[in-house]
């Protein structure tokens, strides 16, 4: 199957992408884990990228979309993957559409992680990694909640759109997530 997972920043999405991947055997494209180990590795990419990513902002489409196309391409997500963190623009989007219809394998799904916004302030301020000052979760809240939202239509009007809640433990949002992909199957 393949699958994108889109949350806000804190919504515990990479925990449940975690486990949901090792549960159906998906390739992981974590789009902040591969940003983060471009900019640990001192790529170009990774330290043009790092330029947004501090900030809180969200990298320039071209930049992720390549390389998105290049991870795609790889063996691994022949048998399904589950995209964590791509798409979060319209723009990127319609390049995912645009290069999975050249390759004829659609989307399954869109799953929404629901948490509300007091929430996620809360649990990133408790986080507390260091890219999480409170003037830069604002700042990640606001590019999820002008860029990324409008993506929820997108994939609505596309028929591929569920949304799971995000409150509640860990084992109680896997099994929503479970019985949603389940039904894919
Ligand atoms: P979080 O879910 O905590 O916001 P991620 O690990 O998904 O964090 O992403 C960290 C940062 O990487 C984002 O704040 C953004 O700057 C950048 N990033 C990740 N994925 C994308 C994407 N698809 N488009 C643009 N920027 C991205």
């Amino acid at each position: 199957m393949r699958v994108i997972f889109i949350g806000p920043p804190g919504a515990g999405k990479g925990t449940q992408a975690q486990r949901l991947v090792e549960l159906y055997g998906l390739a992981h494209l974590s789009t902040g884990d591969m940003l983060r180990a471009a900019r640990d590795a001192k790529t170009e990419i990774g330290l043009k990228a790092d330029e947004y990513m501090s900030s809180g902002a969200l990298v320039p489409d071209e930049l992720i979309v390549t390389i998105i196309v290049e991870r795609l391409g790889q063996p691994d997500c022949r048998n399904g993957y589950l995209l964590d963190g791509f798409p979060r623009t319209i723009a990127q989007a319609q390049a995912l559409d645009e290069m999975l219809a050249d390759k004829g394998t659609p989307l399954d799904a869109a799953l929404e992680l629901k948490v509300p916004e007091e929430e996620l302030f809360r649990r990133l301020a408790e986080r507390g990694r260091a890219d999480d000052s409170p003037e830069v979760i604002r700042q990640r809240l606001d590019a999820y909640r002008k860029q990324t939202k409008p993506l929820l239509d997108y994939y609505n009007q596309q028929k591929l759109f569920v949304s799971i809640d995000g409150l509640g433990t860990e084992d109680e949002i896997f099994d929503r997530a479970k019985a949603v992909l389940d039904k894919l199957l």
